[in-house]
């Protein structure tokens, strides 16, 4: 069965319309999917949005064992019939927003060394998706996804860049970001709006900077909750306890101008003004 021939998917769809609301545009490139599976190999693999199941069969193809969460439960008896080949995959019915996803791999993947991400991710919640399997901990080792392009121009953005933004910030605590390759809108079918890309996130062992976390992020909201606000301003909105002029001292003190604006900081500049919040006594 050829997944990436219209006909073929036209067939296996019937009745079942393809759903907006979840994101459905399906790979019909044949080469698409086998890349992905290759960038983003591991033992263990978890595929968020298997569709009718093109990504998931070379995911089979690859590793030993692939857990793929699919939302819809129309396209299940689907994805019985075009995974029947297989039998190191198992697909759970689920929304992955309400997946513990630490449970799921500790569960699933206990006799695999490397569990990796791999998706063609529904685009409505892209964003979340990252962040939520970023902050599981898990230890995935990399996240190969295919996101709208425009996202991930954002993802791989240095700091001062005009797409660098928050997600760029927070990702970039958690993993490297490597685009891999453009995937053409002609590639899915329906054929959506936007082109889109291929990234692959490589998770690091060690966060590459020391500092407390929940003040690291507070900072990075604060920072890009008004762009076009100095980061002094933006922060005291969010440190509370902190006057403005002690913000403004802390950023100087830093080594920032004080009308520095957070959308030109990276991460290491983030931490240090997190670290020097943290020290900060009245
Ligand atoms: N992997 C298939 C492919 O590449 O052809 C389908 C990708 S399609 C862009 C996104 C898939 O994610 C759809 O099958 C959709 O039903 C599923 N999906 C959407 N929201 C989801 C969610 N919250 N949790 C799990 N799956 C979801």
């Amino acid at each position: 069965m050829k997944l990436t021939d219209i006909g073929t998917v036209k067939e296996l769809m019937g009745e079942n319309a393809f759903k907006k609301q979840f994101g459905q545009n399906f790979l019909i490139s044949e080469s698409v999917p086998r890349r992905i599976a290759e960038a983003g190999f591991a033992e263990g693999v978890l595929e968020i949005g298997p569709g009718i199941g093109t990504l998931t069969r070379e995911l089979c193809a690859h590793a030993k064992k692939v857990v793929a969460v699919e939302i819809d439960t129309t396209l299940l008896p689907i994805l019985d019939k075009t995974l029947a080949d297989f039998d190191n995959v198992k697909v759970i019915n689920n929304d992955i927003m309400k997946v513990d996803v630490a449970a799921l791999v500790k569960e699933e993947f206990a006799d695999c060394k490397e569990v990796a991400v791999c998706a063609n991710l529904p685009y409505y919640i892209t964003s979340p998706v990252l962040m939520k399997l970023l902050e599981s901990k898990v230890g995935f080792t990399s996240i190969t996804v295919m996101v709208q392009k425009e996202v991930a121009t954002r993802l791989s953005a240095p700091a001062g860049h005009e797409t660098y933004g928050a997600l760029t910030a927070a990702v970039s605590y958690y993993a490297s970001v490597k685009k891999l390759f453009d995937v053409p809108a002609g590639c899915f079918m329906p054929k959506p709006k936007v082109d889109s890309a291929v990234v692959k996130l490589t998770l690091y062992q060690e966060p590459p900077v020391n500092c407390q976390e929940e003040t690291l992020f507070k900072v990075i909201k604060g920072a890009f909750a008004q762009r076009r606000k100095t980061l002094v301003n933006s922060l005291s909105t969010v440190i509370g306890h902190i006057p403005k002029s002690a913000l403004a001292e802390i950023i100087t003190s830093c080594g920032f101008a004080e009308g520095v604006r957070g959308e030109t900081l990276d991460i290491h500049a983030f931490a240090k003004i997190a670290n020097a919040i943290d020290a900060y006594q009245a």
